[in-house]
């Protein structure tokens, strides 16, 4: 099969481009087809767990295009260049920092590298290697809900309100020029092309503006609460209505992943809550559920449980949210220690910790 996709397939006037690249990276390409196919079949059998994984597609020669370097395809160089097989030396303009702020290049030897080029025509290198660190950052006694919503973005504990960037809505109005010229260009024109990277630009600065946003965001939170608790991602859009949906389902997806993973590396709890839990609906006072109900609902900003209580919808949510998720650790320790106990009268074996694990950083080289 190898063979018949590589050496083979290059003598064909159609796949004759194949030539052009190095051999690590064909090879790469179809280990990581391999993978994919793998993780699809596991994931319709249900012997891979978690999120369901589609089927492998197709890479397109248009848009975004990356290649993968394993151990034998790249080396890098004293200098600060890094070789590529078939490719040769490059620049790299290396963006990490240690914790003191000074440019490091790379805190161990990478065992692949990913370079991408985005669909404006940049170039990045994504570096992939192991560290032994141990992140874990000292305890803290607080904690917080998260309310995820459209007016505020999020909103933690105390009535802790981070409004809604809105990125794409501000960068909207200049978009939509940008594409207008874009379809008005002739096709296959020098103007057109130049009309696509100018929206492409626009995409990607949008896109990173809201990354930005998202890791800041989400560091911030980790490194303030030693237990984090949210909605499941299902939830949210049964509750939120359906204004601006796509995009901010995006941000929500992402910053929820970052949390998850934040949460895991430096050692903070992540709880996420039941998908049918009427954060909303409950009072954080008297604990019926009195609070705004449905499509209707949804408007309401602030209302009055009849035990007397005036709530405002998100502060509610979030103490609502914060109460179920310290219920769920409880009853998770209450688990562990009694796996614990159960471990120790029966047999005498050690705990293996967790030490390794991988991490991919991002660096820029020149557009
Ligand atoms: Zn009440």
């Amino acid at each position: 099969m190898v063979k018949q996709v590589t050496t083979l397939a290059k003598r064909t006037p159609e796949r004759a481009f194949l030539c052009e690249v190095s051999n690590a990276a064909l090879q790469q390409s179809l280990n990581d087809l391999r993978t994919a196919r793998n993780n699809f079949f596991a994931s319709l059998s249900g012997k891979r767990k978690g999120r369901r994984v589609g089927a492998p597609r197709f890479k397109s020669k248009h848009g975004r295009q990356s290649a993968r370097f394993a151990r034998n395809g790249f080396k890098l160089r004293r200098n600060g260049r890094l070789y590529l097989a078939k490719i040769g030396d490059l620049r790299v303009r290396w963006s990490l920092k240690d914790p003191a702020g000074r440019s490091i290049r790379l805190p161990a030897e990478p065992s692949s590298v990913t370079i991408i080029r985005k669909a404006s025509g940049k170039f990045f290198v994504s570096f992939c290697y192991t560290t032994e660190d141990d992140d874990t950052l000292p305890p803290t006694p607080r904690d917080t809900g998260i309310d995820l919503g459209l007016k505020d973005f999020a909103v933690l504990r105390d009535g802790n309100a981070v409004p809604n960037p809105r990125f794409y809505g501000k960068g909207e109005v200049k978009l939509a020029r940008l594409q207008r010229k874009f379809a008005r260009a002739k096709k296959g024109s020098r103007r057109r092309e130049a009309q696509r990277v100018k929206v492409a630009r626009w995409h990607e600065r949008i896109a990173n503006q809201r990354d930005d946003f998202l890791e800041q965001l989400s560091t911030r939170v980790v490194r303030d609460n030693q237990a984090v608790v949210v909605e499941d991602l299902a939830v949210l859009g049964l509750s939120r209505g359906r204004a601006a949906k796509s995009v901010q389902d995006a941000s929500w997806g992402s910053f929820l992943r970052l949390l998850e993973s934040k949460c895991d590396r430096y050692g903070r709890d992540y709880v996420s809550i039941d998908r049918w839990f009427p954060s909303t609906q409950l009072c954080s006072s008297c604990g019926a559920v009195t609070g705004p109900k449905g499509q209707r609902g949804l408007r309401i900003r602030s209302w009055s449980c009849p035990c007397g209580v005036t709530h405002e919808r998100d502060r509610n949510a979030e103490i609502n949210i914060r109460r179920e998720g310290r219920r769920i650790l409880a009853e998770r320790q209450e688990t562990m220690s009694k796996k614990l106990a159960e471990g120790r009268s029966s047999a005498d074996r050690g705990v293996k910790p967790e030490s390794a694990d991988k991490r991919s950083l991002r660096d820029g080289t020149g557009g």
